[in-house]
């Protein structure tokens, strides 16, 4: 049974931004982002996290410390009764001092690599389905992907919004407060059109 999935970017979606997490004392979950979380299980929706991270190419922090990173997020959740479902992450750069990791991959967005990753793990109704993020990228991530893209205002979300946006020919199907404001919105939006 395919199900709709909430395709969520990380830094400066689920937790603050701040440059790159090379550290586990930088990562510090948003404002609401539990209560997202579980509206999203509640709601069988799939709570699925797609992120950049090549600060492991360029060689800055070692792919440990994403592992790290995502235990101590799903435990954080956890412990609020939210869940996430899965996490999808590029390493790679193209040009960096790791060989490993250096090179022109396909799952660094926009590229789209890592929905494919996700769909292969999971049965994913695409149409209703929607990725949320922080960065212009990410919405050119969503309508590569065939996804509906809503931006937050984290993160480097007020700036994309107002410096980036506006050139831009690619728009949200709607800008959100955050995470929760997000997810409030598209489980309204549902409501609505009787799905
Ligand atoms: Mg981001
Ligand atoms: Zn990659």
């Amino acid at each position: 049974m395919k199900r709709p999935a909430i395709f969520m970017d990380r830094d400066g979606t689920i937790n603050e931004q701040m440059g790159y997490i090379n550290h586990l004392s930088r990562f510090v979950l948003l404002p609401g982002v539990q209560n997202a979380i579980r509206l999203l299980n509640e709601n069988d929706f799939l709570a699925i996290i797609v992120s950049n991270q090549s600060g492991v190419a360029r060689g800055y922090f070692p792919m440990d410390l994403v592992t790290s990173v995502h235990d101590y997020l799903r435990k954080s959740l956890e412990k609020r009764g939210a869940r996430i479902d899965g996490i999808f992450f590029c390493p790679h750069y193209p040009a960096g001092p790791l060989p490993e990791y250096c090179h022109d991959c396909d799952c660094r967005k926009p590229k789209t690599g890592l929905i494919d990753q996700a769909r292969e793990a999971f049965d994913i109704d695409m149409e209703g389905s929607y990725m949320v993020g922080d960065r212009h990228t990410d919405l050119e991530f969503a309508e590569r992907s065939g996804l509906k893209g809503i931006l937050v205002k984290t993160g480097y979300g007020l700036g994309e919004i107002e410096f980036i946006l506006p050139e831009s020919p690619l728009k949200p199907v709607y800008i959100a407060e955050d995470l929760l404001d997000a997810v409030r919105w598209i489980l309204s939006r549902k409501k609505r059109n009787g799905e």
